[in-house]
């Protein structure tokens, strides 16, 4: 079975936990600290802060950009949900927009749906293909909006030549283990502001005054207020331990993930049935996820080539979900239109990628996928329709 995803996780990962247990910090503490850091440094950011995973890193980020219930904040709909469930935490309304054929927020859209309670725009780098990141700092400006970037899928990933995390003042990662890079679970925040650093660290730990690091460093006695009703969304020493171990293959793992991404391309690059993605010229993607979306010439629907790939050993998904099909988000967005993002998520397909994928493994899939396609191609051409396909 070839799955659609792997983390690659090492001797190097497991010794770095093990060693961390060992020294009896386990939660937050000096790994994460590093991390943090290293972290930062990597982006070019000025701070970065550790938390649980990218769904607290993004409810965090709502809280000290100020979104309240009542406001409106503007993201797409075709994303993970946890996008959208991040605005409903703060009692404030997603407002769905739609994407682009890059699985991007089009940014037409987005203006269009500026009302006077929009407070922000979420922006995700769906799949790890960076958004236009300077048309939304536009529209931020022009409205006087907050930008805040859900950069789950995105470590590693490069806007105009720089590490996504540098642009702007609130930028969200997830170390999950369909990302890039993971700690388990895990995620961080990077920011450029001193005042949001500041405000992160105390809500990520029950807005206490002060941290179990500096308390126990201390050479007098130190008691803490609690400055605010703060959440319990660190991330453990562990995870911090493994995560210092996955920054540091971060940019071979993206540069492993292109190359397969590029052997899919000059594969399929030919069939007029399906469309690739691109990267458009100021992206740079980490390719967290390769999905073709198949067009109306396309003679194979997008389930039965999923459920034919499966019978052949090949794992796949179904394209990125729509937040607003949903049952949640019934009552909540009432009737949107999304044309373009429901027929994206009906008609696309992610194929495995992932960094120890060996050669035979890649040739399989791309060989039994325009096997699939162009068998089918062939059929309805000479009329000989198999009912299988179609
Ligand atoms: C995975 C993902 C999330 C959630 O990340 P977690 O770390 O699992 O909380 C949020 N947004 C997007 C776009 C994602 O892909």
């Amino acid at each position: 079975m070839i799955p659609i995803a792997k983390p690659y996780l090492t001797e190097e990962e497991a010794q770095a936990a093990y060693d961390t247990i060992l020294t009896g910090w386990i939660t937050q503490g000096p790994r994460v600290k590093e991390f943090e850091e290293k972290f930062a440094a990597y982006t070019g950011s000025k701070y970065a802060v550790a938390v649980s995973n990218c769904t607290t890193a993004l409810h965090l980020s709502m809280i000290v950009a100020g979104i309240k219930s009542g406001d409106e904040v503007i993201c797409p709909s075709m994303s993970y949900i946890a996008t959208a469930n991040a605005i409903t935490y703060v009692g404030a309304t997603p407002v769905f927009a739609e994407v682009r054929s890059d699985y991007n927020l089009d940014p037409a859209d987005v203006e269009g749906k500026i009302t006077s309670r929009t407070k922000a725009i979420l922006l995700v780098h769906q799949i790890g293909m960076p958004a236009d990141i300077d048309a939304f700092r536009l529209l931020a400006e022009k409205y006087n909006l907050k930008l805040i970037e859900d950069a789950a899928c995105a470590a590693g990933s490069e806007y105009k030549g720089q590490k996504i995390g540098s642009h702007s003042t609130l930028v969200c990662f997830s170390f999950h283990p369909r990302k890039v890079i993971s700690t388990g679970d895990g995620g961080m925040i990077t920011t450029d502001r001193e005042d949001y650093y500041n405000r992160l660290q105390l809500f990520r730990q029950h807005g206490m005054s002060v941290n179990d690091r500096l308390r126990h460093d201390s050479k007098t006695i130190m008691f803490e207020d609690h400055l605010e009703i703060g959440y319990n969304y660190r991330m453990t020493d562990i995870q911090a331990a493994v995560g210092i171990k996955q920054l540091e293959k971060l940019d071979w793992i993206v540069k492993e993930r292109r190359k397969i991404a590029a052997r899919y391309f000059d594969a399929f690059k030919d069939l007029d049935f399906i469309q690739l993605p691109f990267e458009n010229k100021d992206s740079f993607s980490n390719y967290q996820s390769f999905s073709i979306y198949l067009t109306k010439s396309s003679t194979v629907n997008r389930n039965t080539l999923m459920q034919m790939l499966l019978d052949k050993g090949i794992a796949t998904r179904r394209g990125i979900m729509n937040t607003h099909r949903e049952t949640a988000y019934k009552d909540v967005t009432g009737d949107v239109e999304l044309p373009i993002s429901e027929d994206l998520q009906d008609n696309s397909i992610l194929l495995p990628l992932y960094v120890i994928m060996s050669e035979e493994d890649i040739s399989k899939v791309i060989a039994i996928v325009l096997s699939i396609l162009t068998k089918s191609q062939l059929a309805v051409a000479c009329g000989s329709v198999d009912s299988n396909l179609v």
